[in-house]
């Protein structure tokens, strides 16, 4: 990539840490690019999270509705999708019409330019000058935060969401998982002091690897990784934990996780990712959620899961009250209204309203 014209260049900039990337995602002190979970604290954390329930609450009347629409009326927003994504798409897609921004996509990158040879840089900048938003999911880790490097050294740069990028993160779905921890643990003390397990494929899930990040800002937590060795939680984050000192376990015994925790997230196996076919000779069957489970699950201990689910959760347990799943999609497409309304500064007229 070119030397940029201001600040620093962007091998400079790779060898940041997250929390000092923070700065290049921000203009005037306020969010403006969503790459990575490292570049959020507490008191953001603690502000979508309040924010979400309010615009939950305003979109419940019909001049609520109107209101929702009338913020960012005129703004379009480009949906950039170029690995396999329906729930996440639409969810952004419907967040975005909630506050009355048009939407463009490009799922499918052989009708672009991208055929005669023009870089994915160059075809996603071109896109960027039609729209004031780019939400982009790619196969690559890091694209996003390249697309957000990039368009911040142009003269009409829009904000970047990252909504999956590769095996690194996703920090939408993290801020939606916090915000359902949040409401779960409401009357239960808050986040802070609780105990979460992972369970799955931890080494390629980024889904649990932006949710670890998020939960550094939260007091006295205790993280619970449950893993068949080979799809184990990835040193660098380990790594990370003990510098942020937050505790961790790594086990592959969930039957007594289950017992003992206050949240167990349940992952699906990431075999998209799979090289050399490596997690097929995986036995994987003792990181599902067994229905007798439910017995040993303490009344207040919730149940998550990204979505897509294959066996690891069976369809009996989605009718226990500590299942979580579905609201998580739900609470997905709010927490998004609720964070591109804070990028275009309206977090302001929500809370007046
Ligand atoms: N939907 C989540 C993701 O995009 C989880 C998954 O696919 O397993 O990462």
């Amino acid at each position: 990539m070119a030397k940029v014209k201001k600040g620093v260049d962007w091998e400079t900039f790779g060898k940041l840490r997250g929390s000092e990337k923070r700065a290049y995602f921000t203009r005037d002190g306020n969010i403006f690019h969503v790459i990575m979970s490292q570049q959020f604290d507490r008191k953001f954390l603690d502000e979508i999270c309040a924010l979400a329930t309010k615009v939950r609450g305003i979109s419940k009347g019909n001049k609520g509705v109107l209101f929702l629409q009338s913020l960012l009326q005129g703004k379009r927003a480009m949906l950039y999708f170029v690995q396999p994504s329906t729930r996440t798409f639409l969810s952004f897609m419907a967040a975005c019409q909630i506050l009355g921004i048009h939407c463009s996509e490009v799922r499918d990158t052989s009708t672009s330019s991208e055929m005669k040879g023009e870089s994915q840089e160059d075809t996603v900048r071109t896109f960027s000058s039609y729209v004031d938003l780019v939400v982009m999911r790619h196969y690559e880790a890091g694209f996003a935060e390249r697309i957000a490097f990039l368009l911040n050294q142009t003269s009409r740069p829009v904000p970047v969401i990252n909504a999956g990028s590769g095996k690194d993160q996703h920090p939408t779905q993290a801020l939606l998982d916090i915000y359902t921890l949040h409401r779960s643990f409401e009357n239960y003390g808050g986040i802070d002091g609780k105990r979460i397990a992972f369970v799955g494929d931890l080494k390629r899930g980024r889904t649990v690897r932006s949710l670890v990040y998020l939960l550094r800002n939260y007091e006295g937590v205790k993280l619970y990784f449950v893993a068949p060795q080979e799809l184990q939680m990835g040193d660098d984050l380990k790594q990370y934990l003990r510098e942020q000192k937050v505790r961790f376990e790594e086990t592959d015994n969930l039957e007594e996780v289950v017992s003992s925790v206050d949240a167990v997230y349940m992952t699906r196996i990431q075999d998209e990712y799979d090289e050399a076919g490596e997690s097929k000779h995986i036995d994987y069957s003792a990181y599902r959620f067994k229905k007798e489970y439910l017995k040993i699950l303490p009344p207040n201990t919730i149940i998550m899961h990204p979505l897509p689910r294959r066996e690891e959760i069976p369809v009996e347990i989605d009718d226990d009250k500590r299942a979580m799943y579905w609201r998580q999609v739900r609470n997905g497409m709010w927490v998004r209204v609720t964070l591109i309304a804070t990028i275009f500064r309206k977090d302001k007229d929500i809370k007046e309203y």
